[in-house]
């Protein structure tokens, strides 16, 4: 997969005005941010790291989870999602233009995860949930797998849920917070959602109380201790403005499990770590001094690709998917 697969150059150079757009709402309204304690551990006992985006960044000393602190309220977060000029541009220009490749490169694949599980703890019939279902397309590649009796998407944005109603799947236009499933689902899925939420706990709460017992939770987000992570800091790509909540493997699994669950499986599935690095270095947002020589040799177009499956395999990837089990 590379980066321009997903992110076509040619519609995301618009897109800098419409996050600028976004940035500038969320800087008017810093006096309104509340403070939090950790969102994975819960103590406050953090260190300031930087501003970034106009959001204050700092580490919990006992978790190492970065966290935007104060951040902006459930309230303001919720209207703030309802007209983001960056959703928007998202939903008319990225996701079109991008559809097919996000097809086969993002969810083909994460398909192929699911059906590996649904095989491996013998997960059949029943309800699956996406919340933040996006385009629909993640919840079209598992109908087709024919597995559960029911498929529905949650998804709060206008525009993307009449795309995914227009791909014939049963669709609720809420935020999670007011939904009520009439029946407990078999498999939660979530993919890139719990680190832009104010209350990460509340969530994986909600969606505890929504699964059947021995139901099954998934969820991908970005990894804050992975190699893209680690090496660019505040140039990675992990660092936009919406992101609250960035966990590492560790944190995130000792979140899960104060939510009542059991984590079964944690991977760093991330293809994009090495790629991301070298545009960085083109672009001249980092140095090939702040990078190192041994890394240096690490990315290089010989080892490039070795490379990035040992930060698969090493479970050192910047994005990251759990699975837990009610
Ligand atoms: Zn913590």
């Amino acid at each position: 997969m590379k980066i321009n697969d997903i992110r076509p150059d040619d519609v995301m150079a618009d897109q800098a005005a419409a996050v600028e757009k976004d940035i500038n709402w969320l800087k008017d309204r810093k006096d309104l941010f509340v403070k939090v304690p950790c969102p994975a551990c819960g103590i406050s006992d953090e260190v300031e790291m930087y501003e970034k985006f106009t959001m204050n960044h700092v580490c919990c000393k006992s978790c190492n989870t970065q966290y935007v602190n104060p951040r902006p309220p459930e309230n303001m977060l919720a209207e703030f999602y309802s007209n983001s000029a960056n959703y928007e541009y998202w939903a008319k220009f990225i996701f079109p233009a991008s559809r097919e490749a996000r097809r086969e490169k993002i969810f083909k694949p994460r398909t192929e995860i699911v059906r590996k599980l649904v095989k491996e703890y013998d997960i059949s019939s029943g309800l699956m949930v996406e919340v933040g279902a996006a385009q629909g397309l993640f919840c079209e590649e598992i109908t087709k797998l024919d597995i559960f009796d029911e498929i529905i998407a949650v998804e709060p944005t206008p525009e993307l849920a009449k795309e995914c109603r227009g791909l014939g799947l049963t669709t609720i236009e809420s935020p999670w917070e007011q939904v009520q499933l009439n029946t407990p689902a078999k498999l939660i899925a979530n993919f890139e959602v719990i680190e832009h939420l104010y209350d990460p706990a509340a969530f994986l709460k909600w969606c505890f109380k929504n699964l059947v017992d021995d139901g099954f939770l998934i969820l991908t987000c970005p990894n804050i201790a992975g190699f893209e992570a680690m090496i660019l800091g505040q140039e990675s790509s992990i660092l936009e403005h919406e992101h609250l909540n960035l966990f590492n493997p560790d944190s995130l699994s000792l979140l899960l499990k104060k939510c009542g669950f059991s984590v079964l499986e944690v991977a760093t599935p991330g293809e994009l770590d090495v790629e991301l690095v070298q545009s960085c270095l083109d672009e001249k947002r980092i140095t090939t001094e702040e990078i190192g020589p041994f890394f240096l040799q690490c990315i290089n177009e010989e080892n490039a690709s070795v490379f990035q499956t040992f930060l698969k395999d090493a479970k050192l990837s910047s994005n990251m998917m759990l699975v837990a089990k009610k």
